[in-house]
């Protein structure tokens, strides 16, 4: 193995975040953003930059996450402009709709961590671990449950999509129908003011954000409100599926994986959806709603033409011409497959090589959640000190009970 497939420590949470934040001094009570440094003040605490994300294990990784969350993630680890970062592989929701089917979120969980890896988080930078276990989780979004109304969750849009994806119209589990609820509870754990992710999860952030704001207003100032980091390509916010459909879903099977081969890459990308209506070459094309100028978007540079295809200088040209007519599909496509596979060749090989060290990267997930754990338990001891249901370290409460019931 290499040295770029070695698997590291996570980060030390005691050490890391620690040291930073006692070199900072408290200046203001106004909410400011030191622009230069990134620090947050809010009423006159300082607060850390934190990141948390994840995934479903419910299959591989595909483009549709690189783009929409991944390659930012790494490029926000490596800025070093943040105090900590978590990253979650979220098997618990995972479940929610896959209870009758717990083998598959179990063996996806290994493919999630290798995609990880392969793309370049490193544990050494962030702190890479499994929902279950951390099952400080659960206990808060128990008591953010009561924070939340039936309606107001039947009417986060991104949830309704869902249901009728999974036809679970008539019969939807209270675990899926709820977790928006455990996402504010994964995201406010680790106090989290950045959630690296695509479109879809904006309703869950402001369902979290919703939720921070109740509790602090009834318990005391305790939680964080996150900010979602949408992609900064409008075509990264919901990459659509090779099949032309709204987003390219594991669930939807109409994925480009980071792990496929390149010959199925190359498959998928020849069969991908364009205009049904650019029947013959010379026919004008368009370019709205065709799936493989949406993945230009999404990952063409200027660069790429004078490498693949030096008949145009830009994306601009290209367009133009398909859109004019006398470009047929097959061309544009095999330019797109030359793209994606110079994207896909370093992270399928970084892949090979972590698949040669597995306990290795169990090993890494099972440091990585008991350094999540240790945070999550710290939140959870304000939530419930400012909830008052600390009872047994509340000495004025037990005091003044047993002076009531002295005196009786
Ligand atoms: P599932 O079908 O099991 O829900 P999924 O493919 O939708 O799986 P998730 O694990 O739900 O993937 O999503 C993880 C992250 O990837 C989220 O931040 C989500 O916004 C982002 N993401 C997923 N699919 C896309 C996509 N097609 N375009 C942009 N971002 C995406
Ligand atoms: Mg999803």
């Amino acid at each position: 193995m290499n040295s770029h497939a070695r698997i590291s420590n996570p980060p030390d949470e005691t050490s890391h975040g620690k040291k930073k934040n006692a070199k900072l001094k408290v200046k203001t009570k106004e909410y400011k953003i030191h622009k230069q440094k990134h620090f947050c003040f809010i009423t006159n605490k300082y607060m850390s930059k934190i990141i948390l994300t994840g995934d479903r294990p419910t299959g591989r990784l595909h483009l549709g996450h690189y783009v929409g969350s991944l390659k930012r993630r790494v490029e926000l680890q490596n800025s070093g402009e943040f105090d900590k970062i978590y990253i979650m592989i979220a098997d618990a929701q995972a479940l929610t709709d896959n209870a009758d089917n717990p083998e598959k979120v179990r063996q996806n969980i290994i493919e999630v961590a290798l995609d990880y890896l392969s793309c370049g988080l490193d544990p050494e930078k962030s702190t890479i671990f499994i929902q279950s276990q951390v099952p400080e989780l659960c206990e808060l979004a128990f008591y953010y449950m009561n924070l939340v109304t039936v309606s107001r969750l039947q009417r986060n849009p991104t949830v309704k999509t869902e249901i009728q994806m999974r036809n679970f119209e008539t019969s939807i589990p209270v675990g899926f129908f709820t977790y928006p609820i455990s996402q504010a509870s994964d995201i406010t754990a680790f106090k989290a003011t950045t959630v690296p992710a695509g479109e879809d999860q904006e309703p869950m952030l402001e369902q979290a954000r919703e939720i921070v704001r109740r509790f602090n207003s009834t318990y005391g100032e305790v939680l964080v409100e996150p900010s979602i980091l949408l992609p900064n390509n409008s075509a990264c916010l919901r990459l659509p599926g090779t099949d032309g459909k709204a987003k390219m879903s594991k669930s939807l099977g109409n994925c480009i994986y980071l792990s496929d081969t390149p010959e199925d890459v190359k498959k998928r990308v020849m069969s991908m959806f364009t205009d049904p209506d650019h029947l013959r070459v010379q026919d004008p094309g368009k370019i709205e709603g065709n799936t493989v100028f949406t993945y230009l978007d999404a990952f063409c540079k200027d660069e790429h033409f004078a490498k693949y295809f030096p008949d145009y200088a830009n994306l601009d040209e290209l367009k133009a011409h398909y859109q004019r007519g006398g470009l047929g599909d097959v061309k544009v496509k095999k330019f797109l497959n030359a793209i994606l596979q110079e994207e896909l060749e370093p992270i399928r090989e970084r892949r090979k090589q972590f698949e040669q060290d597995i306990p290795g990267v169990y090993q890494m997930l099972k440091r990585g959640s008991e350094v999540a754990r240790e945070t999550a338990a710290a939140t959870l001891a304000d939530v419930r000190k400012a909830m008052r249901i600390n009872y047994f370290d509340d000495e004025e409460l037990i005091r003044t009970q047993a002076e009531q019931k002295r005196n009786k």
